[in-house]
């Protein structure tokens, strides 16, 4: 089955292509549909923007489209950044000051209160018009240092108390089992086989 991955973040492709591989599928990216217009991504939340962008893709191209919307809920902020995550610093999409702007606003709090969550929804938009979202979730604390050089944006920030290190400090191998994006896309792969299944036992006219 071939799915187009409806993001251009390449640091979001990334992970997704390792998650799902062994899943039966043929990812493809946006980079081969060069006519494809992305959707501005208007939503209020993670959900609402997941599938703007997959319905959106889907329809341009006539294909099963995989989409996801993702950030950082922090607890002190009222759920802040959110959807804002990515500009939480500013229309330039810039992690290491997103990063600053985060440990500025948090300055001065417990740890008790610097709980967070990274939240993941991934929407599959099937060529027949059904659509399905599924949301994964990691809880953490945000530091008030960066600590580790691997994955991207908040990471670095976000400490994950079973392991007492940063996603950025466990590296991809673990981050690619526990994170919020993981825990979606092992729903979209459950959903892909149940699929799969289905489409085996159809009976031929
Ligand atoms: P999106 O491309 O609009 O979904 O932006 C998601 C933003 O949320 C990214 O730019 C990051 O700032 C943040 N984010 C989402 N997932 C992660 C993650 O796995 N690690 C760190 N930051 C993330």
């Amino acid at each position: 089955m071939r799915i187009v991955l409806a993001t251009t973040n390449q640091d979001k492709l990334g992970e997704i292509e390792i998650i799902l591989a062994g899943a039966g599928v043929e990812l493809v990216s946006l980079q081969s549909f060069p006519d494809v217009c992305p959707a501005d991504e208007t939503g209020r939340t993670f959900e609402e923007n997941a599938r703007i962008k997959a319905v959106s893709v889907r329809d341009q191209t006539g294909l099963t489209t995989l989409a996801d919307d993702s950030g950082l809920e922090v607890d002190a902020l009222g759920g802040l950044p959110g959807v804002r995550s990515a500009r939480f610093a500013g229309e330039r999409r810039d992690y290491d000051a997103n990063n600053r702007r985060l440990a500025a606003v948090l300055r001065g709090l417990p740890p008790e209160d610097r709980t967070a969550r990274f939240v993941c929804v991934a929407c599959l938009a099937m060529p027949d018009g059904e659509v399905h979202c599924v949301r994964g979730t990691l809880e953490g604390v945000i530091i008030e240092e960066p600590r580790g050089s691997t994955g991207f944006g908040y990471d670095p920030l976000f400490l994950v108390q079973e392991y007492g290190r940063t996603l950025a400090e466990l590296g991809p191998a673990i981050k690619n089992r526990i994170s919020h994006r993981a825990r979606a896309m092992e729903q979209i792969r459950d959903i892909l086989i149940k699929m799969r299944g289905a489409h085996a036992r159809e009976p031929f006219d």
